[in-house]
């Protein structure tokens, strides 16, 4: 623990179970906890892990995650910096071309009105709650993310996973996403567009540093973030998501609340209150992706939207009720393994194992975990 400073070493706590922070409630014990409330608790946070080499992970609200019962011999991070901050027309002129702007002549400043839109902008912080987000919208009639209600976790882990439901996902209405980078042996940059935008907005934004810290705060456009089916350049870079710009259709509030109602209503017959689980395991696959001979075999009625559901595939396979011990396929859907009561990662990952290898040998299909593994090997 050489170098840390004692205001932060006060604030670790030590072996705290990991399956206190998953939805799953599976998990054994992390090393050093911290949680950030600020985005200068979160450097600093990856500082400690940087200069006493230890692998840091960062997370939001736990809910994609299948931890080893050994944990996590490093530092978690749980980033709790939360904020919703709304642009006006001026703020959202930003994103006009500046040959537009410049030319302030009523047809140009109609078609500034046009490029943004009569919805709003949205900057919201990493940490902030997806429901709220959502909640926030829908109260605003603002209109893209109302499908999306009921998604457990936080903005960041849904960007991460690019999340979705019912035919939205997170990524389509970002505009840019701020990330802190580690880099290494460079110093403490503010860079891109950010500290630009960051002038006019009233969330408290990281102040520029000197020093040796090897992390960077960038701004990249939604195009760099390599967003595609759950999937996101994260995943790859492992940067941290800072905050998200957001760009909102203007919508009615009553029908977007009665929309999500609906949606709320569908969801809890799949997840009812209190259900121990990290969502679906399996990601859907993407028949574009697969080889002609594989997907011929696949029957027709199983193809959705572009898309075979793994738990059609599972089903097809006999998943549906299985279990080891405590961790039970739903028997209502193929793809949801459920905690029911002291359920042990090992026994969670050797059931998703089984199921894995039916599928391969049936369909000659690889399924890809939607969930996150910490500390797990790969499936194949
Ligand atoms: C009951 C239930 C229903 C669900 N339904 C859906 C659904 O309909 N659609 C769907 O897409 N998902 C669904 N999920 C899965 C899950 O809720 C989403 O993937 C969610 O977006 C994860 O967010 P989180 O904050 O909990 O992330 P976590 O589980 O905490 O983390 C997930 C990943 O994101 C990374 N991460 C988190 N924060 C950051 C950050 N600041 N910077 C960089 N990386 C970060 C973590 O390192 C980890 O790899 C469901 C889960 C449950 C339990």
């Amino acid at each position: 623990m050489n170098g840390l400073d004692s205001k932060f070493k006060e604030k670790i706590v030590k072996d705290l179970p990991f399956s206190n922070l998953t939805t799953l409630k599976i998990g054994g014990p992390i090393k050093y906890f911290f949680e950030a409330k600020t985005e200068d608790e979160l450097i600093e946070a990856v500082k400690f892990a940087q200069k006493n080499s230890l692998p840091y992970l960062v997370i939001g609200g736990g809910s994609n995650l299948l931890v080893s019962d050994k944990g996590y011999d490093g530092l978690v991070i749980k980033n709790s910096i939360t904020g919703i901050a709304r642009g006006d027309s001026e703020e959202r002129s930003w994103r006009v071309p500046a040959a537009i702007r410049q030319r302030p002549e009523s047809e140009d400043t109609r078609r500034e009105t046009e490029l943004a839109g009569p919805g709003a902008i949205l900057k919201v912080k990493g940490g902030t709650v997806l429901q709220d987000l959502v909640d926030y919208s829908i109260k605003n009639g603002l209109s893209g993310l109302q499908k999306m209600t009921g998604i457990p976790g936080t903005i960041a882990g849904a960007v991460y996973g690019n999340a979705g439901a019912y035919g939205q996902t997170i990524s389509d209405h970002i505009v840019k996403v701020t990330i802190l980078k580690p880099t290494t042996g460079s110093s403490f940059n503010l860079i891109g567009g950010s500290s630009q935008i960051d002038s006019r907005w009233s969330l408290p934004r990281t102040s520029i540093r000197d020093g040796n810290d090897n992390t960077e705060i960038k701004t990249l456009t939604k195009d760099a973030c390599g967003f595609d089916y759950r999937h996101s350049s994260f995943k790859e870079n492992k940067s941290i998501i800072l905050e998200v710009i957001f760009e909102l259709e203007q919508g009615n509030p009553k029908t977007l609340k009665k929309e999500s109602e609906e949606i709320l209503e569908k969801r809890l017959v799949k997840y009812p209150k209190g259900i121990k689980c990290p969502g679906s395991f399996f990601m859907n696959i993407v028949t574009e992706n697969l080889p002609k001979d594989v997907l011929e075999k696949i029957p027709q009625n199983m193809i959705m939207y572009g898309k075979i559901p793994a738990g059609a595939l599972l089903e097809e396979v006999g998943a549906k009720g299985d279990s080891i011990d405590g961790i039970e396929i739903a028997p209502y859907h193929a793809n949801l393994f459920v905690n029911k009561g002291g359920g042990k990662a090992e026994d969670f990952y050797n059931l998703a194992k089984k199921y894995f290898q039916k599928v391969k040998e049936k369909f000659g299909i690889t399924l890809e975990p939607e969930v996150q593994l910490i500390n797990l090997p790969a499936l194949n």
